[in-house]
């Protein structure tokens, strides 16, 4: 099944989503596990009061409260932008692709590189 890049891109608005659409399913989580992560992270240095140490020139405590939506909204975009990027490989014509994983494959070995499927070839 061709995937559309707007498509995928649309989904990972919803983090994982787009990922999943394209059926990168170890990577959708791991995008997922870096939203929570940078989440956390800027949460806790907002909380702990250490923003002072970490950006010079931030008053201690007065980290902006939107400083978390903006960590977010830039893993977010990043995250939408790797959905596009990957759907648009893997619908680049001309180009053959795992079934499985969805990565460009070399015909000259029986199998997938990435993810060891094994391919069954069909003479046209
Ligand atoms: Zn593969």
């Amino acid at each position: 099944m061709q995937r559309r890049p707007v498509v995928a891109a649309a989904l990972a608005v919803v983090p994982a989503l787009g990922h999943a659409y394209l059926r990168r399913w170890t990577r959708g989580v791991a995008w997922l596990a870096l939203l929570v992560g940078s989440a956390l992270t800027v949460a806790g240095l907002h909380d702990a009061g250490v923003a002072g140490a970490v950006a010079p020139g931030v008053v201690p405590g007065s980290w902006p409260d939107g400083g978390v939506a903006v960590a977010l909204a830039v893993v977010l975009g990043m995250s939408v932008a790797d959905a596009y990027v990957l759907a648009r490989r893997q619908a680049s014509p001309g180009e053959v692709t795992c079934p499985r994983c969805g990565r460009p494959v070399d015909l000259s070995i029986e199998f997938c590189w990435f993810c060891s499927v094994e391919f069954d070839y069909v003479e046209e």
